[in-house]
């Protein structure tokens, strides 16, 4: 069957121009990429609130064969990061192959014509021989349903589709949330608001945020000699490797580690806030690493303002003019701020409709079995299919290495396809459970399930109850197996 598109990617943020460099690497050039926003760059084009900033430090959060060296700080602002990808894009000739405000519906195999066929919301189908979804993680937004809601008469902003005319200033704000986008925008808002109420359900564990601007001199010198900043990116990374490693996957045999990691925090909370019963508010009662660590010099300091309160009561209704907390107190606002996260399990696994061979939905096996992909990446019963956001797919704490070792796989993948003058791969069901039963067995040291996380609420954990996310492993490791996977791995036709 003559298809469309030998590539349909979907989604243009970072991963999905990951995965079309690696295709234009491989002499792939007829493919697409549909995006359903107005432009490129995922959450980077996305989020624009108030404070976005990198909380990985840039030189390790971009790609390391393009390594940029005018990054303004250490840690980049949002629009720098969207700024890059662009930059990228262009570099690779990529835009041209990008269609905007493309939303994909379903995608679905035939087996026959060995294809997909992809529709989109506006009626439109293509077909092509290889998918990759590269829908992210945190792409839909999650507005919780607070009785009353709707009766508001303030402002109302999602963190994620923030109007840049909106000014806080001398608004009585109130900010529910305190996940690591709350983190950035607090400091922010605490700063422009008469008031500022800030709700939090579940405090957060924030370590100090060591950044600054990189002057001029020493971008010059990133740019003439590439091997400084390569030298930069190994040492964050190994640090945040150690991080990650040490503190999270390695619970059970370096638990002085993570309580390492917990007293820092602990350390920084105090030396930002003097009083005893606030600290005690802002302090998580479950280990760290059950949710994503948070990185902050302001954000503690934040809650000494006479402008700033912070709520622990709950939420109880919404008036036109004021939040009734939980035990009945009536809190004055005008503008109300949803840093209220992401709907992850529920809605991005998968970010729409996939049916594989013999007609088995993707979202329905995920739930009626296990959340699984092998190698966080493929799975049996969905042939030339390349599934970026999987369950156990996320390596390491920049997204970057969960990118460039995926980048790796379809490279090595393709290789054989090639080699084999095959157009068809599966990865075999006995790989597949071999790799849950692996990353289910490493798990089992992690804080995850050797710590306590229970009320944590972290999106780490599905319904199941199982971190089925991060994939624990270490960055090398990852980067490894995903160059190496044995290739009897897959069935090729
Ligand atoms: P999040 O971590 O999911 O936090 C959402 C917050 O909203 C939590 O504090 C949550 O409380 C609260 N919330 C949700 N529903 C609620 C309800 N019904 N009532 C009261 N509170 C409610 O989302 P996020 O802060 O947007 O961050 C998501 C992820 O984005 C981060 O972990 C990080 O990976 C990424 N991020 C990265 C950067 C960066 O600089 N690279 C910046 C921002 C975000 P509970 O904890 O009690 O559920």
């Amino acid at each position: 069957m003559v298809v469309d598109h030998e590539v349909v990617i979907v989604g243009a943020g970072f991963g999905g121009i990951g995965a079309a460099i690696e295709f234009r690497r491989l002499g792939i050039e007829d493919f697409v990429i549909l995006e359903r926003e107005d432009d490129l760059g995922g959450t980077w084009h996305v989020n624009h609130y108030p404070g976005l900033a990198v909380d990985i430090a840039s030189a390790t959060y971009s790609y390391s064969f393009e390594p940029n060296p005018r990054w303004s700080r250490l840690f980049a602002p949002g629009p720098e990061l969207k700024r890059y990808a662009a930059d990228v894009a262009e570099k690779y000739d990529l835009k041209r192959r990008m269609e905007f405000g493309t939303v994909v519906e379903r995608a679905v195999w035939d087996d026959e014509a060995a294809a997909w066929t992809v529709s989109t919301a506006d009626g439109a189908q293509r077909t092509c021989r290889y998918l990759v979804t590269a829908t992210g993680f945190l792409s839909q937004p999650h507005t919780p349903d607070f009785d009353g809601l709707d009766t508001f008469a303030g402002t109302i902003a999602h963190t994620a589709d923030w109007d840049d005319d909106l000014d806080l200033s001398g608004r009585r704000v109130a900010i529910i949330g305190t996940g690591a986008t709350a983190v950035q925008l607090i400091p922010e808002a605490a700063r422009k608001a008469v008031h500022l109420t800030v709700f939090q359900r579940t405090p957060i564990w924030v370590v100090p945020k060591v950044d600054f601007p990189i002057p001029r001199g020493v971008q010059s010198l990133f740019a003439r000699f590439p091997l400084t900043q390569r030298a930069v990116r190994l040492v964050n990374t190994s640090m945040l490797e150690l991080l990650m490693v040490v503190g999270v996957l390695h619970f059970r045999q370096a638990r002085l580690g993570n309580r390492v990691a917990a007293l820092l925090a602990k350390a920084h909370l105090r030396a930002q806030v003097p009083d005893a019963g606030l600290r005690r508010a802002l302090t998580p009662d479950y280990d760290f690493g059950c949710k994503r660590p948070t990185f902050s010099n302001t954000y503690f300091r934040s809650f000494t303002r006479p402008n700033v309160t912070l709520e622990t009561g709950g939420i109880g209704h919404l008036e036109p003019d004021a939040i009734i907390t939980g035990d009945g107190r009536r809190i004055e606002i005008d503008t109300l701020v949803l840093a209220t996260g992401f709907d992850l399990w529920d809605t991005n696994f998968p970010a729409f409709e996939i049916i594989g061979r013999d007609g088995v939905d993707l979202g329905r096996w995920w739930r009626d079995t296990r959340f699984q992909a092998y190698q966080g990446i493929t799975m049996p019963r969905f042939p030339n299919l390349l599934s970026l956001n999987s369950p156990y797919s996320y390596s390491g704490l920049s997204y970057f290495t969960t990118i460039e070792g995926q980048m790796r796989h379809m490279a090595r993948l393709f290789g054989e396809l090639r080699r084999r003058g095959a157009q068809t791969f599966e990865v075999t069901e006995a790989a597949n459970a071999e790799f849950l039963d692996e990353v289910t067995d490493h798990l089992q040291s992690s804080v995850f399930y050797r710590g306590d996380c229970a009320s944590a609420r972290s999106y780490y954990f599905n319904h199941q109850g199982e971190a089925a996310l991060l994939r624990p492993n270490s960055t090398l490791t990852t980067l490894r197996q995903m160059e190496r996977f044995p290739l009897e791995d897959y069935s090729f036709r």
